[in-house]
């Protein structure tokens, strides 16, 4: 099914922007310029708060996790077992989900957020060491970062004493390997502590045995840059955005084929339709086919999905969740197939192998999804694919295995006939515009 969208010229964004508001400036990321447009204020203003009122006040605003689950930052918070132990925050800035790419940009344009960010929540929760986990190919993102947290340290915002205010904090910014798996919280912790990075068990969860062994609060990149916005502003302030257990505002990423990809940043609740008005539509001539509200890991919407609600309850009722905001935008050129197909691929390659039914399923998936690509499909691919779909979903040791059927299953819902077409013709005859595409 595909949907022709009207194409409004490009207009400024409706909404206030918050995270993205200086994005703009000329060289943001310089703490001097972050200081200009109030930078570092909402710190001060935490350091002479209680810590258990910033926990409430997280709490109280209602705020849920930006990197795609959704929990509520402040219970998070609230979970610390107080048993003697260190606590630690590790940020995850380990994006690596197919067509997420908001807290990239958001490092790269204003470090500091994130920075003072770490510096209210790691006091708020009393931790005294932070790590920021960012992914190992973004070399200019890391640099970027350690600049940012070199310049906190210079100007009093984190080390000993912080602003004078009698607390400490130590900021370390550790690049990965370039894992996908990585970014799952546990895999995370154990590549921080120099092992491996593969998922642990849960529970328990990372904020009562995190790193090394100890209370542990993981957090997005976003999550955390939101909190500087929330002292600054109230929780009223923030609930004020947003909808009905969906509240503030998040940063969308818009990619494919639109006339303008890039980030938006709206309240929770805006509907892909009104994004498409506000950026400019989908490429000229050409109509949307379907579409991810998170990512490859979530399951592809159609045209008839356009004024679903973007926040984590209405996603979740249209059968999908929000994740992590990544909205791919592929017109009626796309062969269904072949983007399942790359999709496959990746997840295949990005399998850690510890358990079953994801190391074997997600190869033999491609093995068969290939075939099908290759017009060579076989009378009953179709019913195979579903079944092994069904033996990794749900059945695999952690959320890698789930996502990786996720788009197969909701392909096949909506279009089915294309993949049983490949059982005589080739994608790249149903779809000669991508003839010469070379993947
Ligand atoms: P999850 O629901 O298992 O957990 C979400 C968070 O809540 C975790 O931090 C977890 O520790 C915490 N939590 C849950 N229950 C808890 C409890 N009872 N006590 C204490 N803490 C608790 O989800 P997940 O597997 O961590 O994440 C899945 C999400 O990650 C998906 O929505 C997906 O969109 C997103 N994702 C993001 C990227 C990216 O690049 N940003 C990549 C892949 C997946
Ligand atoms: Fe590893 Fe995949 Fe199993 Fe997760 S589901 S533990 S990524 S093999």
């Amino acid at each position: 099914m595909t949907e022709t969208i009207s194409a409004e010229p490009y207009s400024p964004d409706p909404i206030t922007p918050v995270l993205t508001a200086n994005w703009g400036d000329d060289r943001a990321w310089k703490i001097t310029n972050y200081e200009r447009r109030g930078g570092y204020k909402a710190l001060r203003t935490a350091l002479q708060q209680p810590q258990g009122d910033l926990v409430q006040l997280v709490k109280d605003s209602q705020l849920r996790g930006r990197g795609g689950a959704g929990f509520p930052t402040g219970n998070k918070w609230g979970f610390l077992p107080d048993n003697g132990a260190p606590r630690y925050l590790v940020v995850n800035a380990d994006e690596s989900e197919p067509g997420a790419c908001k807290d990239m940009p958001l490092m790269m344009a204003s470090p500091h957020t994130l920075v003072e960010g770490i510096a209210i929540s790691s006091y708020a929760f009393n931790a005294h060491y932070a790590f920021i986990y960012v992914r190992g190919e973004v070399l200019h993102v890391i640099r970027r970062l350690q600049q940012a947290v070199r310049e906190a340290y210079s100007a009093g915002y984190l080390g000993r004493n912080m602003l004078g205010m009698g607390y400490d904090l130590e900021v370390i910014v550790h690049a990965g390997a370039g894992a996908y798996i990585c970014g799952e919280e546990t895999a995370l912790l154990d590549s921080l502590e120099g092992r491996r990075g593969q998922p642990r068990l849960k529970p328990p969860f990372p904020a009562v045995a995190g790193l090394y062994g100890s209370p542990t609060v993981i957090n997005n990149v976003e999550s955390i840059s939101t909190i500087p916005s929330i002292v600054a502003g109230g929780a009223d302030w923030f609930t004020s955005m947003g909808v009905d257990n969906g509240k503030g505002m998040g940063i969308f990423s818009l990619s494919g084929h639109v006339r303008n990809p890039g980030q938006i940043e709206v309240p929770l609740g805006t509907t892909l339709r009104q994004l498409l008005d506000i950026t400019g539509g989908i490429r000229e001539g050409h109509q949307l086919k379907f579409w991810t509200p998170g990512g490859s890991s979530s399951p592809i919407f159609t045209a008839e999905h356009l004024d679903t609600p973007l926040d984590y309850d209405s996603v979740a009722k249209a059968g999908s969740m929000l994740g992590t905001r990544s909205l791919q935008i592929f017109d009626e050129t796309t062969s269904v197939v072949r983007a399942v197909t790359r999709w496959l691929e990746f997840y295949k390659h990005e399998s850690c192998g510890k358990c079953t039914p994801c190391r074997e399923g997600t190869w033999w998936l491609v093995q068969i999804l290939k075939r099908i690509e290759a017009g060579q499909g076989q009378e009953g691919d179709v019913e195979k694919l579903l079944d092994i779909c069904d033996n990794v979903g749900g059945k695999s040791f952690c959320a890698l295995g789930d996502a990786a059927v996720t788009p197969i299953n909701s392909a096949i819902k909506h279009f089915r006939d294309e993949f049983e077409a490949g059982y005589h013709t080739p994608a790249w005859e149903l779809f000669p515009y991508e003839k010469n595409v070379i993947y």
